[in-house]
């Protein structure tokens, strides 16, 4: 359906897409990941012409694109975009928002227009709002407009860039819930996103773009649990843990609970569970704040999704022994790290002790 070949772009001196080469497949879901920076934006924008290509070709249908004769317009139209940034209009209703671009721009009735924006209102859940206006709708909801909105163009692609990113955490499912069900209807979407286990199950390809290039390319099994290349692995390994110093004992403990928490809900961690290891994280610095006066921990939490297991790696510079076999006053920290935690193991390397543990199920 589309197929982009040698494609590339620079602003100025800048260059952002290096020989950019990909066919999209009607009905396949592509999502697009990497560090931010590498030009995912601006691929999205190349594709439907936002931004112009310095080179290379894209062909819809075998169309090329960015041929003279070409009717840029027209073509557009059949690439819905869904922004980071909702990218509605507030001084019309929702409704409108929905029925605006077909009567203008389709030459469709009005009627047949509202008819059709009540159903995918509908779809998105939304039909409750057709006649509110857009700044009376939370985040999720103004994202699940701009989705139903681009389908009142019918499109036979959508792109989305980021469109969870600007959203509170609360409110990324009901919008990734919308995607998922297109996805099951068997839209073509090419999706760039930060959240990997969307990424995971609802695509049937993912991309690793790296400095402007495609990187890696395969199918999401491949791409998370086997990447090939070495960048896609530090990148995959990274998503996959959090990493938190501690170097003093005023250390800002909410801000480290909070990025717990993130971390722990991108992963679909049960709120139990987030509880659990944020409590034996508490614990394990009481012990090691209860035998030295110098805190100095480097704590690394990760999740690894083939054994939905979280474990905790504890590095502290504290005298040589195992935190957890040492005898405390107060018994009841070591209590409550032995309750939540299983396969504990302890090692001395480059002079500090490194306590492994995993969560207990
Ligand atoms: P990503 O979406 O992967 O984070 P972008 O496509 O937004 O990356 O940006 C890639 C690079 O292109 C960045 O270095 C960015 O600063 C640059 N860039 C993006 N848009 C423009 C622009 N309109 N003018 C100049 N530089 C730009
Ligand atoms: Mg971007």
């Amino acid at each position: 359906m589309i197929r982009v070949e040698n494609l590339s772009k620079k602003f100025g001196e800048l260059t952002v897409l290096k020989n950019i080469n990909l066919d999209i497949n009607k009905g396949e879901v592509i999502s697009i990941i990497g560090p931010s920076g590498t030009g995912k934006s601006t691929f999205l924008r190349c594709l439907n012409l936002l931004e112009t290509p310095t080179g290379g070709k894209i062909f819809i249908d075998e169309i090329d694109i960015l041929d003279k004769e070409t009717n840029v317009p027209k073509i557009r139209q059949r690439m819905g975009m869904v922004f980071q940034s909702f990218n509605i209009f507030s001084h019309l209703t929702v409704l409108e928002n929905l029925t605006i671009g077909p009567i203008k721009l389709l030459e469709i009735k009005k009627e047949d227009a509202e008819k059709k924006a009540m159903e995918l209102l509908h779809m998105v859940g939304l039909a409750e709002k057709a006649e509110s206006f857009t700044d009376q709708l939370s985040g999720g909801q103004k994202q699940r407009v701009a989705i139903a909105r681009c389908l009142s163009m019918e499109p036979d692609i959508i792109l989305f860039d980021e469109p969870t990113s600007a959203l509170d955490p609360t409110m990324v499912s009901e919008v990734l819930a919308v995607i998922r069900r297109l996805a099951k209807e068997g839209m073509t979407m090419a999706i760039v996103t930060h959240e990997m286990d969307f990424a995971r199950d609802v695509s049937n390809r993912v991309i690793y773009m790296s400095e402007g290039s495609i990187y890696e390319d395969g199918p999401p099994e491949q791409i998370f649990e086997n990447p090939l290349r070495e960048k896609t692995k530090a990148f995959i390994n990274r998503i996959r843990s959090l990493n938190y110093y501690i170097g003093s004992v005023g250390f800002d403990l909410y801000a480290m609970n909070a990025e717990i928490q993130h971390f722990c809900e991108k992963h679909v961690i049960a709120k139990k569970t987030i509880r659990n290891v944020q409590l034996v994280i508490e614990e394990l610095l009481v012990l090691h704040n209860s035998t030295t006066d110098e805190i100095d921990v480097d704590l690394t939490l990760s999740y690894s999704e083939k054994q939905d297991r979280l474990q905790i790696v504890f590095i502290s510079s504290d005298e040589e022994g195992n935190l957890l076999e040492k005898t405390y006053e107060d018994e009841i920290g070591l209590a409550i790290i032995k309750n939540y935690t299983e396969d504990v193991e302890y090692e001395r390397i480059k002079g500090k002790n490194k306590l492994s543990l995993f969560m207990k199920q």
